[in-house]
């Protein structure tokens, strides 16, 4: 397969254009509450206003997450408010590069779209590398994280069991999100 090398000033433009603080937003519980703490609803917010036309396809992936996990939910950013999560559309292969968990840039590439990869899958796809998710391939239609190696056929957009509770686990574990943390952004394509 044809592959396009765009790693390097891709990943640095985006690293430019990113924010050096995450602007998470943390559902606060009351104060001084341990419990409620630690069953916060981490909000993450999209922008995906640059994504064209598979805008709705991306917000359909945040969709999916948001009724597939309960500790992090996707909402789509206000006008002007910096965003944890960049969507982009463009025409290299799809891909995501993590900054911390819960942020980065996604890009639905329109090169996977053109050879008949499911739009709304890829968006979920990406959209789970934001959630902490690595690739999981090759692997069957029911992951999935297990990506283009599912082949075009596959349109399922829902991550499984599995999937599920290691977001839920990331977000809301015990040991609380500060125990997931990746030291150096991570571009991950597919
Ligand atoms: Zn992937």
């Amino acid at each position: 397969m044809h592959v396009r090398t765009l790693t390097g000033p891709l990943a640095a433009a985006a690293l430019l254009s990113l924010p050096l603080l995450s602007g998470e937003a943390v559902a606060a519980g009351s104060p001084g509450d341990a419990a409620a703490s630690r069953a916060a609803v981490r909000v993450l917010t999209y922008d995906a206003s640059g994504s064209a036309e598979f805008r709705s396809a991306v917000d359909r992936g945040a969709a999916i997450w948001n009724q597939s996990v309960q500790s992090a939910q996707l909402r789509p950013a206000t006008a002007g408010q910096r965003a944890n999560i960049r969507v982009l559309a463009d025409d290299g292969w799809p891909r995501a590069l993590t900054t911390s968990l819960g942020n980065g840039t996604v890009w639905i590439g329109r090169q996977a779209v053109n050879e008949g990869y499911d739009t709304v899958r890829i968006s979920s796809h990406e959209l789970g590398h934001i959630l902490g998710l690595p690739d999981r391939k090759p692997g069957p239609c029911s992951s999935l994280m297990s990506g283009s190696s599912a082949g075009t056929a596959c349109t399922n957009p829902y991550p499984n069991a599995a999937e599920k509770a290691e977001v839920e686990n990331d977000f809301g574990g015990s040991a609380g999100s500060s125990a997931v943390a990746e030291p150096v952004p991570v571009l991950v394509r597919d």
